[in-house]
């Protein structure tokens, strides 16, 4: 049994956890009236339509691909007819290309859809490339990008198990109802990768699942379980590989460098799903919360369900004040509830016009708590200032890049500055600006 294998480095903050679906089975909902499926619902390049206005798709029918590296195919999760090819556009300025699906209610699968044949390290890489799998914790990236890469110097192989957002509890659920797909994913991949051990990564306010886990885990002498102390922002990948193994990833490298790869734990789980089914992710589980919720429950849904359907199902007590896609601390706002849930989204937060306050800014009295709790060791005040003075050296010094968007900052600080939005920006500024100047070298 491991704990710590090291003092484990803790900063971040107790956030109350508020989950109380977490002991809730996971509900399949219905079929919704139509799916809205975009064309990017990763990171990278988006994916190009591949059937036309009044095409015909069946379930597992690859809708969305590209000629590029970094993306990842789209797959339809009802049969139907596409009904529209049309723009979607976000809150944050971006748009996208969306197909439009109406399910005929048959669910008639792809014949096309097989058990993925894998003999080898790289069949396992091509197989999960075909299978849609990106990072389900949020964070989009192609999962069989991530996994092909050198694999000499890699020792371990870390399952974010951590789940830190509060109200969140979808991971939860993966574990509770299907550690054998869990366990069968982390089997293959070390199998397949050589590489010598996992350790599922859990926050200690999930005893269940860590018995439960270490039981099943009990005859592979490759796979533990690592407890740890349930902090926010413990599942940043930056935190929790320093937490764990005490390793750092250099500024503008990877956990490879460090001899690590970081998965969340439904993508793990869903890699066992696949190898098993051959079907590709066509529907995911979300948590869906909030006071404006009649009924907070996990979900699991078709993705590219329209959110206004999904919070429907689930009943609303009054029109919410805000809908989040995410967890509260690092959700987007979400203002369109035409807009489906897409493949990296675990939560779904609906807030009543009291819970949601609008904080009063007031001026800093520096006291530093922003710095005393940035997991990340930045000083979000002073990366503040840089930003609103457009100063980019000053952002490049203050490593304003390595900012993990876990809004701990704005969450202590007394004067309710904007600082995790500031940092946001400054991060997206300092980035484009390496860029440039990585074209001109
Ligand atoms: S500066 Fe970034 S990493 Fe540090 S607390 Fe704020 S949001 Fe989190
Ligand atoms: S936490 Fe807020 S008040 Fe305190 S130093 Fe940081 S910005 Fe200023």
């Amino acid at each position: 049994m491991l704990q710590a294998l090291h003092p484990v480095e803790l900063k971040g903050v107790h956030i109350p956890h508020n989950k109380l679906t977490a002991e809730l089975e996971t509900v399949r909902m219905p079929l919704p009236s139509k799916i809205v499926l975009p064309m990017n619902q990763h990171v990278g390049a988006a994916c190009v339509p591949q059937v036309g206005r009044r095409g015909h798709v069946d379930v597992g029918t690859c809708v969305g691909h590209v000629n590029a590296r970094m993306t990842a195919d789209i797959f339809s999760p009802v049969s139907g007819q596409v009904t529209e090819i049309r723009d979607l556009h976000y809150s944050d300025g971006r748009s996208d290309r969306a197909l439009v699906i109406k399910p005929d209610g048959e669910q008639t699968v792809d014949p096309s859809i097989a058990v993925p044949e894998v003999t080898d390290y790289a069949s396992l890489v091509e197989a999960v490339r075909h299978s849609g799998i990106v990072g389900l914790g949020g964070a989009g990236f192609p999962t069989w990008l991530k996994m092909d890469c050198d694999l000499s110097g890699i020792d371990t192989w870390l399952v974010n198990a951590a789940e830190c957002e509060p109200y969140l509890s979808s991971d939860y659920r993966e574990m509770m109802e299907h550690p054998d797909t869990l366990l069968e994913g982390i089997k293959v991949c070390l199998d397949m990768s050589g590489v010598k051990r996992s350790l599922i990564c859990i926050e200690d306010n999930k005893p269940k699942a860590i018995e439960l886990l270490r039981e099943m885990a009990a005859d592979d002498p490759r796979i533990d379980v690592f407890v740890l102390p349930a902090r926010y922002p413990q599942g940043a990948s930056r935190v929790i590989l320093r937490n764990v193994t005490g390793r750092s990833v250099p500024r503008g490298g990877h956990l490879t460098d460090v001899g690590a790869l970081l998965f969340n734990v439904t993508t793990m789980s869903e890699i066992g799903r696949y190898l098993r089914t051959g079907m590709p992710l066509v529907r995911r589980r979300i948590t869906v919360m909030g006071d404006a919720i009649e009924r907070p429950q996990n979900v699991e849904v078709a993705i590219g369900t329209p959110i206004g359907e999904v919070l429907e199902f689930c009943g609303l007590k009054e029109e919410p004040r805000k809908v989040v896609i995410g967890g509260p601390m690092m959700g987007v706002t979400q203002v369109e509830l035409d807009a489906p849930i897409v493949r990296q989204n675990s939560g779904l937060l609906a807030f009543s016009h009291e819970l949601v306050e609008r904080p009063q800014t007031t001026a800093c009295i520096r006291c530093s708590a922003c710095i005393d709790n940035c997991p990340i060791h930045l000083a979000p005040i002073s990366i503040q200032k840089a930003y609103y003075k457009h100063d980019l050296e000053g952002l490049d010094r203050l490593m304003a890049d390595l900012c993990v968007e876990c809004g701990t900052c704005s969450y202590v600080c007394p004067a309710r500055q904007p600082l995790a939005q500031s940092t946001r920006f400054a991060r997206a500024a300092l980035r484009a600006e390496q860029r440039k100047k990585r074209g001109r070298g």
